[in-house]
């Protein structure tokens, strides 16, 4: 079972809420949080996890062998990210464009492509208590995240259909690097906030999940603060509210202090607990996370 908890925009409280979703599940079934905001992670400092390994991500990125290329121009043509241009006297390869795919090795038809590793960042992992944790974070400069989201979203793989659940904390909005986070997700938790701002970028992110075809529910944090607007969207579209978190100043002091909702409010447990058996009886999961409609994700 693998549940993704976005929000269209950052600033909602995403973070919190599948850290302390997390926390409120603890020791009631194998619980592996993936923190995949590889720009910016911080799940960390709310999950104290003691990292016990560290792994380099690379890239393949292609290396032209001028003495052997004719300037066909088949890498040009293949590369869907610009990243390779064929000219007749040169071909040059753009390293902060390439994804890595491959493509232009393989259809060169004089074997002129070579590959060499890039680094683009790193995965590390350990456990916070009886969590297993993992994260990435994205090297300073390297603007390919997707990528470095796989491997972290890979450090999940292998666990079986029986292994429990898999939190993704997903990166903010809804750009490439989350859809690398949540697709294949057996549900969605959107999270957002009851202002002109939240419903806007709330809509994109449904129509996110529905283009992922990912069930989803809304989690509206701060609730109070604004309007009833986030709440009549939902209804019209049959989106279900999953919780809502009131906006009061003690949960945000204690966000502030790196505190843990979910030990300094037993409501707040209480009402994350309830979150979780709402996902698990609309998405078909049993209460210990073991997912039936879905089978678990193609990462
Ligand atoms: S496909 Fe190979 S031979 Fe053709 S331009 Fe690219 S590197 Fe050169
Ligand atoms: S490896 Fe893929 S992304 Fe990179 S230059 Fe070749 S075709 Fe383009």
């Amino acid at each position: 079972m693998i549940i993704s908890i976005a929000s269209g925009k950052g600033g909602t409280g995403k973070t919190t809420v599948a850290v302390n979703l997390a926390l409120a599940l603890e020791g009631t079934m194998p619980i592996h949080f993936l923190d995949c905001d590889v720009e910016e992670p911080n799940a960390h400092l709310f999950l104290y996890p003691e990292i016990k390994h560290s792994e380099t991500v690379n890239l393949p990125v292609p290396v032209v062998d001028e003495s052997k290329c004719d300037g066909c121009g088949k890498c040009a043509e293949v590369c869907a990210f610009n990243a390779i241009l064929a000219f007749k006297s040169q071909t040059i390869v753009l390293p902060e464009l390439c994804h890595g795919c491959g493509g232009c090795t393989l259809l060169c038809p004089r074997g002129a492509i070579t590959e060499s590793p890039k680094e683009i960042g790193e995965v590390e992992t350990g456990r916070a208590g009886k969590i297993k944790f993992s994260h990435g974070r994205l090297k300073i400069g390297s603007a390919l995240a997707p990528p470095l989201v796989n491997a972290v979203r890979k450090t999940a793989h292998g666990r079986g259909p029986d292994s429990g659940l898999v939190i993704v904390d997903a990166p903010p909005g809804t750009s490439c690097p989350v859809v690398a986070s949540i697709k294949g997700s057996n549900y969605c938790v959107l999270v957002t906030e009851p202002t002109p701002f939240g419903l806007n970028d709330l809509m994109l992110a449904v129509d996110l999940v529905r283009e992922l075809d990912i069930p989803c529910g809304v989690v509206i944090n701060r609730a109070g603060l604004g309007d009833d607007t986030v709440s009549s969207y939902c209804s019209s579209e049959g989106i279900p509210i999953l919780l809502e978190i009131p906006y009061d100043r003690k949960y945000a002091e204690c966000y502030a202090r790196g505190g843990r909702l979910v030990e300094d409010f037993p409501e707040l447990r209480d009402a994350l607990c309830g979150l979780w058996r709402k996902i698990a009886e609309s998405s078909g999961a049993d209460r210990d996370g073991t997912a039936r409609r879905r089978e678990m994700a193609e990462i």
